[in-house]
């Protein structure tokens, strides 16, 4: 049977924002040791805005938004969003023919009969010949149209106000930042939140495989959480021993494969579900 103490522990979570899937989550919380992160929209606020575009061949700036606009125009990502946005006009979503959302790398779309292609360099160079790869601070959003380079925009987010406040609280615990984003701006989100372990450039598969490595390395009793904005993180908020997902994101998938759910998205409220799960855990013992 349950300790009555665990229904007040649950409580008490859920009065500061945190709901908590079961009782045996406190106990898992109460023996943390490490803590995985996604970058976007847990560490920064996931919600990119549009720096510049550059363009190549002949195209124009407002030919590359509304390509990168249109195929992004399907897709719930971040990134997507924030074009969209910046587009400004609407879309006639009847001349997109076909539509692919590949995670972790991008978009494939016919618009207007042209095969329009954007994502990463990744993905990009490994589907046409003649693109370049910008140093530019940023995320990076590459963009062809038939096989051709089209140009890239580069799109800028924000740390959270209370990233820096949270991490610093939970230093105690082995931290480790997970990405699919590129190297430059992996680290430079990482060193603001004063983080030192990140890994970059991971598909969604990746990032499992990352858990599952620290998991490996554990001792007994000891616990792993990793914790997401719940875009393209749903198997990896299943692996971890607590999966915590972000509330404000409405992602079903994620609430769904989370263990516990931070209903205002600020990740101070991780440190306070671990104070909360050790006084819950005295009482009990
Ligand atoms: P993160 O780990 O930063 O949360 P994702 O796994 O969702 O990111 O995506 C990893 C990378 O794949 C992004 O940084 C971006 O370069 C690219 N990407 C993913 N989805 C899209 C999209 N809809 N449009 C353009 N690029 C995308
Ligand atoms: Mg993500």
């Amino acid at each position: 049977s349950i300790p009555m103490t665990y229904f007040a522990g649950i409580g008490a979570s859920s009065k500061n924002g945190i709901l908590i899937k079961g009782g045996n989550y406190l106990e898992v919380l109460s023996n943390s040791k490490y803590l995985v992160l996604d970058k976007t929209g847990t560490l920064t606020k996931g919600n990119f805005k549009v720096n510049n575009i550059k363009t190549f061949n002949e195209f124009s700036e407002g030919e590359v938004l509304k390509f990168a606009a249109y195929a992004e125009s399907f897709s719930t990502h971040p990134i997507a969003k924030s074009i969209v946005k910046e587009f400004k006009n609407e879309i006639n979503q009847n001349i997109i023919k076909e539509y692919t959302e590949i995670k972790g790398k991008g978009i494939k779309a016919l618009v207007e009969n042209k095969e329009i292609l954007c994502g990463n360099f990744n993905f990009i160079n490994s589907e046409i010949k003649n693109a370049k790869e910008t140093s530019e601070n940023g995320t990076i959003v590459y963009i062809s149209v038939n096989n051709t380079f089209a140009g890239y925009i580069v799109i800028k987010d924000e740390i959270k106000e209370t990233s820096n406040e949270a991490i610093e609280s939970l230093n105690k615990l082995d931290v480790t930042m997970l990405t699919g984003d590129r190297k430059s701006t992996a680290k430079e989100v990482a060193d603001k939140v004063g983080i030192k372990n990140y890994k970059y450039e991971l598909l969604p598969d990746d990032k499992v495989s990352e858990v599952e490595k620290l998991l490996l390395n554990k001792e007994d009793r000891e616990s792993l959480l990793f914790v997401g904005d719940g875009i393209n993180d749903a198997p990896v908020l299943a692996r971890a021993d607590v999966g915590i997902a972000m509330g404000g994101v409405g992602s079903d998938a994620a609430i769904e494969a989370a263990d516990m759910i931070i209903m205002d998205d600020d990740l101070r409220k991780i440190k306070k579900s671990i104070d909360i799960a050790n006084k819950t855990k005295k009482i009990v013992n």
